[in-house]
C-alpha cells in the first residue's frame, strides 16, 4: 500500500478503538492501584472499590442492578455461560434438555448450542425471513415441555436487523422458559434496557463501543437458575472464578458512561450517514442488494450483496482488492480451514453461495466521515470495474 494512502475504517461491528478517555481512566490500575480485588488489605479494597463502581455504570447502561452483572473476558464467554449455564442447571433440577436459537445467531451462540447438541441436548433452530426477522409465532411453535433457553440476538452483527426481542420475550415467559438474548451489537448503539426488553440473561462486549478488547459482562436477572461457567476461586459472587480483571472493568465503564452521553447525538448522525451511504452506492450499482431490515436496523451497518445472477464477482478479490486501497470493511464470507465460507447469515436470508460470497459489510463508527463514505463508495466502483467482466 502506498505510504500517502489514507486509511478508512469501516469495521467498527468487528471492534472500534478505545476511546482515549478509556485508555486514561484504566492506565492507573496497571501498575498503581495494582491490588487483587479479592485481597483485604487496603490494596486489595482500594482495587475492589474501582470494580464495584465499574459494576454500577455498566449496570446503569443497561437498567440492570449491580447485583446482577458479571463480568466476563467478552460476549462470546457471556453468550457461551448463558447457553451452557442455563441448559445444565435446567436439566439437573427439571430434567429439561431442549434448547432454541435462532439461524442468524453469532457463532458464539450458535457453536454453544451445537456444543450443547453433541452432548446430549435437543436443539432447534428458528429460520428468518429475507430481510432477517425471527418471527415470535416460529419462535412459540418450536417451544416444547424440555425447552428450558431460547436465545435471539438483539442486532445481528452482519445484517443489523433488530429483532422483535420483548415479543419474543413475552412468548418465551408465557412458558417459564429463560430468554436470553445477546446484545453485543446493540449496546451502545441503540437503547438496551433489560426490564424493556424484558430478557432473563444477556451478553455485552466492551470492545464493540470504544471499550478495551477481552471484557464484557453477563446480565443475570435475580432469581434465574444458571451453573457458574468457569470453576475456581469466588470472584464475581462465585459465577465466574478467575482475578478481576479491575483496568478493563473500569475501561469497560468509561466507555458504558461516555456511550450513554452520546448515545442520541450519534444516533441521529449516523442515521443520516447510512441513508447517504445507501444512496451513493443505489447510484453507482445496478447490480447490488441490501441486506437485512430497510428500518428496523442498527444505523451502523450497511451490507450489500452483487447478485450473481446479474454480475460475476469474486467475493474474495472484491475484499482484498478494497483493503489494497486503504478501505477496511468485512466480506460475506469467512475464513474457515483455509477456505472462504459463505456467510451463514446471508445464507438465512436466501442469499445463493455466490451472491452471498459477493458482500460487503460497512460498518460505520462515531469518528466516520461523510467523505469517508464518499471516498470508500468510489473505491468500490473503481475495484468492481478492474476485477467484474460486466460494467455495472
Ligand atoms: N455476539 C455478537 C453479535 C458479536 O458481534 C460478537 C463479536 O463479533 C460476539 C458475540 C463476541 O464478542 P467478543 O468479541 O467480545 O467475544
Amino acid at each position: 500500500m502506498p505510504n500517502h494512502l489514507q486509511r478508512i475504517y469501516l469495521d467498527h461491528s468487528a471492534t472500534t478503538p478505545a476511546d482515549p478517555a478509556v485508555v486514561e481512566a484504566m492506565l492507573p490500575y496497571f501498575a498503581q492501584i495494582y491490588g487483587n480485588a479479592s485481597s483485604i488489605h487496603a490494596f486489595g479494597r482500594e482495587s475492589k472499590i474501582a470494580l464495584e463502581e465499574s459494576r454500577e455504570k455498566v449496570a446503569g447502561l443497561v437498567g440492570a442492578r449491580a447485583g446482577e452483572i458479571f463480568f466476563t473476558s467478552g460476549g462470546t464467554e457471556a453468550d457461551n455461560h448463558a447457553l451452557v449455564g442455563v441448559a445444565f442447571a435446567a436439566k439437573r433440577a427439571l430434567g429439561k434438555n431442549h434448547l432454541i436459537v435462532s439461524a442468524i445467531e453469532h457463532h458464539a451462540v450458535l457453536h454453544a448450542a451445537e456444543y450443547l447438541h453433541a452432548n446430549g441436548f435437543e436443539l432447534t433452530i428458528v429460520p428468518v425471513d429475507h430481510v432477517g426477522m425471527v418471527s415470535p409465532d416460529d419462535v412459540r411453535s418450536s417451544i416444547r415441555p424440555a425447552t428450558s433457553i431460547v436465545s435471539i440476538m438483539h442486532a445481528n452483527n452482519e445484517i443489523g436487523t433488530i429483532q422483535p426481542v420483548e415479543e419474543i420475550a413475552r412468548v418465551v415467559h408465557e412458558h417459564g422458559i429463560v430468554f436470553h438474548s445477546d446484545t453485543v451489537q446493540s449496546v451502545g448503539k441503540i437503547p438496551v434496557n433489560v426490564e424493556q426488553l424484558s430478557v432473563d440473561v444477556l451478553a455485552i462486549s466492551a470492545h464493540k463501543f470504544y471499550g478495551p478488547k477481552g471484557i464484557g459482562a453477563i446480565y443475570i436477572r435475580r432469581g434465574v437458575e444458571i451453573d457458574s461457567f468457569i470453576q475456581g476461586g469466588a470472584q464475581e459472587r462465585n459465577r465466574r472464578a478467575g482475578t478481576e480483571n479491575v483496568p478493563l472493568a473500569v475501561g469497560f465503564a468509561k466507555a458504558a458512561e461516555i456511550s450513554e452521553q452520546g448515545l442520541p447525538e450519534q444516533t441521529g448522525r449516523l442515521k443520516i450517514l447510512k441513508e447517504q451511504l445507501k444512496s451513493a452506492l443505489s447510484e453507482k450499482f445496478n447490480y447490488i442488494i441490501f441486506n437485512g431490515h430497510p428500518t428496523d436496523a442498527l444505523p451502523t451497518i450497511v451490507n450489500v450483496s452483487f447478485d450473481s445472477s446479474k454480475i460475476d464477482i469474486d467475493g474474495e478479490a472484491l475484499l482484498l482488492n478494497m483493503d489494497l486501497h486503504g478501505i477496511a470493511v468485512t466480506s460475506g464470507s469467512a475464513c474457515s480451514s483455509g477456505s472462504m465460507e459463505p456467510s451463514h447469515v446471508l445464507h438465512a436470508i436466501g442469499r445463493d453461495l455466490k451472491t452471498a460470497r459477493a458482500s460487503i459489510r460497512f460498518s460505520m463508527g462515531k469518528n466516520t466521515t461523510q467523505s469517508e463514505i464518499e471516498k470508500a463508495v468510489d473505491v468500490l466502483e473503481t475495484v468492481v470495474r478492474k476485477i467484474s467482466p460486466v460494467t455495472v
